[in-house]
């Protein structure tokens, strides 16, 4: 059986500890690998390898820096059908959804490869008489990045390379259940020519997420995973002085007004709800149908969602795969059961699909939940699976309304030809990232991905100019040079300028 190991200071090893848990193929429901589960003590060594990498990866030149980037890059770009189908053996999402999650993966790194640009401190010359004001930025320190199941390659990859461009050294506590990318990732920033020590990886579960959170050794955590862990993560490392950015859990809304062209709305949403098997954190898992459209809408989207072709990530006719586990499969399949208990009308049942050939496998099927009202569980939930809830209101204030009301504020969607209540939609929701006819609105690697409320614990979001802002320290220097200009005498009141 192969073991997934750590990577700690240039080279992959077992660490401490003697317990392992099971990496699974979803498609067959067989155990492909186990991981070793990391210890404090193995988190302790990477928090000292980083540290160490720390004294020289800070002094790097920036063009230094940028170099190692671009070189991480080409290799990233030229193995993207192999990080690709790591991501959809171990996570078994289709292959065509793995690749776009290394493609998104690869533009933060792009935007990265930027970073003596975005370095650029400010300079005020003569802000007081023959004084002058500078500011740059600096370094953290160690930071540690923890990350969940869905998207293997593409978060890490929000977070590691704005941090080491920025100068950092960083730990990575992957995901459990699919360990696997992130040691080809540590070996393709080796083969960039980054020092060892400056990405190391932990694998593990809770005890290393405590340890890195408690050790002193560590200056920033990024966190993505379930609201109920963020929230965790974002109060244990704040407690402990660290800077924290948590993003949580979701459950994002599409919103059909009925002047939306259905045929398109019902495409997107479809493929927003199932596209991953719904193991998406920006994936649609609430339609709220607008006025008079609802009928229609259910109608087009339930035959849309029934056609769904599911099967193995590695067949190119699949469009959706398994879940992660069987447990997710069943705990997917009991909120399909409470949906219909408490009153909601089943109109897609995706429970009891069976893949020919993968009998085993953790598959369920698409299911459409209608007259889903706010009070269900499927809808209080997070599901994190192939079900889409559709729910009514009269207007579009109502509809604004009911997305509002939801704890979660990641992402949401209007699909609409109109402009006006486009706007109008776009300002009401209290919600970080809005998609006009957009189903699944990602922002570029340019811009900062976060969401509001419960989706995020912390200011800070992730990539982008948050990124940069949150992986850097500002000073600001006020400089004088005395013996040019005019002489200041030295006085006891409270500096003003002049
Ligand atoms: P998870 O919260 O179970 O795990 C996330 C990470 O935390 C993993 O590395 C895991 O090992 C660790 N962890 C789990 N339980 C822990 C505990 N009790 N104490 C300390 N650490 C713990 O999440 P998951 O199931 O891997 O991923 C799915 C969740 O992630 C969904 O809720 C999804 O919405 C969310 N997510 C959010 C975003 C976002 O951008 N907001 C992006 C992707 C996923």
């Amino acid at each position: 059986m192969r073991t997934v190991e750590h990577w700690i200071a240039g080279k992959a090893g077992p660490g401490t500890s003697t317990r392992t848990a099971p990496v699974w193929n979803p498609a067959t429901g067989r155990q492909q690998a186990q991981v070793v589960l990391g210890t404090a003590a193995d988190t302790a060594e990477a928090v000292r390898a980083a540290a160490a990498a720390f004294e020289e990866w800070s002094q790097a030149s920036l063009s230094r820096r940028a170099k190692t980037l671009f070189a991480f890059r080409e290799l990233v770009g030229a193995r993207i059908g192999e990080l690709a189908a790591v991501v959809s053996q171990e996570h078994g999402k289709v292959l065509s959804d793995a690749r776009g999650e290394v493609e998104r993966g690869l533009e933060v790194v792009e935007f990265a490869c930027g970073i003596p640009h975005l370095l650029k401190g400010s300079y005020s010359d003569q802000a007081s008489t023959d004084v002058d004001v500078l500011s740059f930025r600096q370094p953290l320190g160690v930071v540690a990045g923890i990350t969940p199941f869905n998207f293997p390659v593409m978060v890490p990859m929000w977070m590691h390379p704005v941090a080491i461009a920025c100068g950092n050294t960083f730990v990575l506590k992957p995901s459990e259940r699919d360990p696997s990318a992130s040691l080809l990732m540590a070996q393709l920033w080796q083969e960039a020519g980054l020092p060892d020590g400056v990405f190391n990886v932990v694998q593990g579960g809770k005890e290393v997420v405590d340890a890195l959170l408690d050790d002193p050794g560590v200056a920033a955590v990024s966190f993505v995973g379930s609201t109920p862990v963020a929230r965790y993560v974002h109060e244990r490392g704040t407690a402990a002085g660290k800077r924290v950015q948590a993003l949580g859990g979701a459950k994002n809304h599409a919103v059909v007004l009925p002047d939306a062209d259905l045929d398109f709305a019902s495409d997107h949403l479809v493929a927003a709800a199932f596209g991953s098997a719904g193991e998406r954190c920006m994936a649609v898992s609430a339609a709220v149908a607008v006025g008079d459209v609802g009928d229609r809408l259910v109608d087009v989207v339930s035959a849309k969602a029934a056609a769904v072709t599911v099967g193995s990530g590695s067949d190119p006719a699949s469009e959706m795969g398994p879940v992660i586990t069987r447990e997710a499969r069943d705990r997917i399949a009991g909120y399909v059961g409470s949906g219909e208990r408490q009153g909601a009308r089943l109109t897609v049942d995706g429970r009891g699909l069976v893949v020919p050939g993968h009998e085993e496998g953790f598959f369920i099927g698409p299911s459409v939940l209608d007259h889903v009202t706010t009070t269900m569980d499927v809808y209080r939930d997070e599901i994190f699976g192939p079900v889409l809830s559709v729910l009514r209101a009269g207007t579009v204030e109502e509809a604004i309304a009911l997305v509002n009301g939801n704890p979660y504020g990641n992402g949401t969607a209007v699909f609409t030809s109109s402009g006006a209540a486009a706007r109008q939609f776009m300002r009401g929701v209290t919600v970080g990232m809005i998609g006009v006819n957009v189903p699944i609105p990602v922002p570029m690697a340019y811009y900062s991905f976060g969401g509001w409320k419960d989706s995020l614990f912390g200011q800070s979001r992730v990539h982008g100019p948050d990124g940069v802002d949150f992986y850097t320290r500002t000073k600001v220097v006020t400089s004088r040079w005395p013996g040019l200009g005019t002489p200041l005498a030295a006085s006891y009141h409270f500096p003003t300028s002049s």
